[in-house]
């Protein structure tokens, strides 16, 4: 892993977007601060498009692509995106029909793994999700032990999900789809962007196990700090790292992609 000063100018002249993860790496301890949204809109006056790619809900969602100044949204862990233009309003498409003829089946998972996982919790944004389970570890419960999180995903694949673990749930979900997939998608669809344009053109900046799929895949990768102590459980790892943690470490980046844009 690379500090972030050695991603030069030569790769960012070509850059098109900026693909981010939200919760740790967007916010510091569960927050949003000014200086996040400021620097995503100083971002996006030099013309790149800015997307947030998140394990969070499709309540969620909804509000970010309507309200936030972003181009569009890939939630629950690629279950969709959301994108809104005045024009066409909110648009949404969905990646995960099996899961949503399933919700009971979903629940009862769920409820099994609170069972055998003592000390876990349904994530307090459960209700505005459309095709996944969030369990909480870390968000409004004591955090659990790693081995108990482990277990959680475990339980998961072992009931037939794809599991996924934030920084502060595990997420389960019927279906192969994952961040990368709809990530890929979203910009086919939205943008004509073919899979190694994409590849070439984006930035993406994250911190946790979900979003391995997002570090294994984009040259341009960044860890905020706090990554490091997830860096042993990811078989792929960001190419680069910032100094600083969670909405600092953004901060940190985009003040060093808006060096090469302005200069
Ligand atoms: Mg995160």
């Amino acid at each position: 892993v690379l500090p972030l000063s050695a991603l030069g100018g030569d790769a960012l002249t070509g850059l098109k977007g900026i693909l981010a993860d939200i919760d740790d790496t967007l916010t510091t301890d569960g927050r949003l601060p000014s200086q996040t949204l400021a620097a995503i809109e100083a971002l996006t006056a030099t013309g790149l498009r800015f997307i947030p790619v998140t394990g969070r809900p499709a309540g969620w969602c909804d509000h970010i692509a309507r309200m936030w100044p972003v181009d569009a949204v890939v939630g629950e862990n690629g279950a969709f995106y959301m994108a809104y233009d005045r024009a066409h309003g909110l648009r949404t498409r969905l990646f995960a029909a099996a899961a949503q003829k399933s919700p009971s089946t979903l629940r009862a998972i769920g409820e099994a793994i609170l069972t055998a996982v003592p000390g876990a919790a349904w994530s307090s944004d459960q209700p505005y999700r459309l095709a996944d389970i969030a369990i909480d570890f870390c968000e409004d419960v004591p955090p659990l032990p790693r081995a108990a999180i482990e277990d959680i995903a475990a339980r998961m694949r072992a009931a037939g999900l794809t599991a996924k673990i934030s920084s502060i749930h595990v997420n389960g979900w019927f279906g192969d789809y994952d961040k990368l997939s709809s990530t890929l998608a979203l910009l086919a669809e939205r943008y004509g962007e073919g899979a190694a344009s994409a590849q070439a053109h984006y930035l993406f900046i994250g911190d946790s196990a979900n979003d391995v799929p997002m570090f294994g895949y984009f040259p341009m990768s960044v860890g905020v700090a706090n990554v490091r102590s997830q860096l042993e459980f990811m078989e792929q790892q960001p190419k680069y790292i910032t100094v600083s943690r969670s909405a600092a470490g953004f901060a940190e980046l985009a003040a060093h992609v808006l060096r090469y844009r302005t200069s």
